[in-house]
């Protein structure tokens, strides 16, 4: 794939429609903005990176998982700042009416041109409601922008439930709202999203070696997913742009087909968070170190990425196009371990003696495996859909099969046909699916 453009996203989020993967949400309303739902296929995949994040930080002996509401207690947003803070700049263009977020480099209506646009005035990007039949200021409540603050004040819950001693981290996987100005390119930058986030708690002298540790884990296992290593970039935030408390950030950027943008954030906060919640709450929240027999206020190291913008990442770093016998071949070059259906079970053609045979393969593949049946359409085109949705593997049974016991397996990116026993199909499938 040469160019990464528009018209690109374009293609991909047609595939994701057609395929299953994405439906912009309530559609047969008109849908509504920013809002989408994931199909079949998408929750399959989105599924599958959760999993691969959530096994990759908590199968581990110094960090745990937690799921804490999304409602909080509304003092909590005041320690972390989001009430008084969590706002962006907001104009309108007085030619078209556009409204939109202003930018450091937006000079002009992003969607006119125009330069008659208003000053930019702050809003506040938290969603509010109301807790109770009662609609009063005593019964706000908002919907959490961020999953951290519900492991920030579960952090001594954790530490004496668990016994942990520092360092250790706690991770979460929630939904997240943000009545974002001007979500954009579908779930990127949507208004209801999930977010994976985990906090490592450690002494203020570990601080500095545990962001580089994690940097690099962070690193490996985006690259373990398939992103390739020309596509991401690590942007360190200068002292301009670093929050007044954190001692250092670092985004790490995706090439997305519209440019270069934030997939995930590292942070190295300091003590900031859990000195807000224990001046705001009133409660120490100091960890005691058995070693040392001293309290102390531990730093956190922050990995912090949006699970659906790796999704569209993802989809966006497997989308190719290659030209076969002068035709478009269109193909997700997924990791075998995350895409959404690993094997697909073909009959060549629907007689009973062939599709017998494939359901029994199919139930039995089941067991171990993303599998799916297709016996509609010609052979060509269930390849096609099948490269579409980034399957790596197909099996097809045809008439030789009730002779010779064999199918013949395609691999999706050399479309390599192989004849194996079909009773080797599983083991054939441990060895190429890990
Ligand atoms: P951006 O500058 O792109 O709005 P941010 O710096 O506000 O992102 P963080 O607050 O650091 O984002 O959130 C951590 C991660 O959560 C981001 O790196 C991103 O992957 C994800 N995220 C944030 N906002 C959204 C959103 N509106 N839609 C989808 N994912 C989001």
């Amino acid at each position: 794939m040469s160019s990464k453009d528009q018209n690109l996203f374009s293609k991909i989020l047609s595939v994701c429609k057609a395929r299953g993967f994405l439906f912009p949400s309530s559609e047969i309303y008109g849908g509504l903005n920013s809002c989408w739902d994931y199909g079949p296929l998408g929750v399959q995949l989105k599924n599958n990176l959760k999993k691969q994040w959530w096994d990759n930080m908590t199968k581990r002996s110094d960090v745990t998982g937690l799921d804490s509401s999304i409602f909080m207690h509304p003092k909590v947003w005041e320690a972390s700042g989001h009430l008084e803070g969590f706002t962006d700049p907001l104009s309108d263009c007085k030619d078209c009416k556009h409204r939109f977020r202003l930018d450091k480099d937006t000079k002009a209506c992003p969607q006119c041109g125009s330069k008659n646009i208003t000053k930019s005035r702050n809003f506040n990007l938290m969603f509010k409601s109301f807790m109770g039949p009662v609609e009063e200021e005593s019964s706000v409540v908002y919907l959490r922008p961020e999953t951290a603050q519900g492991i920030y004040v579960n952090f001594l819950n954790v530490q004496q439930s668990m016994r942990y001693i520092i360092p250790f981290g706690i991770a979460q996987i929630g939904k997240a709202f943000r009545n974002e100005i001007t979500p954009s390119h579908s779930v990127f930058r949507a208004r209801e999203f999930e977010q994976m986030e985990m906090q490592f708690f450690t002494s203020e002298q570990g601080s500095e070696k545990w962001f580089e540790y994690w940097r690099s884990e962070r690193r490996q296992q985006l690259l373990s997913l398939g992103l390739k290593e020309t596509e991401l970039h690590f942007k360190t935030h200068s002292k301009e742009e670093l929050a007044h408390y954190a001692k250092k950030a670092e985004d790490i950027e995706f090439d997305f087909p519209w440019g270069r943008r934030e997939l995930e954030g590292l942070h190295n906060r300091g003590a900031f968070d859990l000195s807000r919640h224990q001046q705001f709450s009133g409660k120490k929240l100091q960890y005691f170190c058995p070693e040392q027999n001293k309290s102390y206020l531990p730093y956190v190291i922050e990995t912090s990425i949006g699970a659906d913008r790796l999704f569209l990442a993802v989809l966006c770093s497997a989308y190719t196009e290659e030209t076969v016998k002068n035709e478009t071949r269109k193909l997700l070059k997924l990791k075998s371990h995350i895409a959404p259906v690993q094997i697909a079970v073909l009959p060549l053609s629907k007689k009973p003696a062939l599709t017998s045979l494939c359901e029994k393969l199919y139930s039995d593949l089941q067991k171990n495996w993303f599998a799916e049946y297709d016996a509609s359409g010609s052979i060509g085109k269930r390849y096609r859909r099948q490269d579409e949705i980034g399957t790596p593997f197909c099996a097809t049974i045809d008439f030789e099969t009730c002779e010779d016991n064999k199918l013949t397996v395609r691999e999706r990116d050399s479309m390599r046909q192989e004849r194996i026993p079909i009773e080797s199909l599983n083991a054939f499938l441990k060895d190429n699916l890990s």
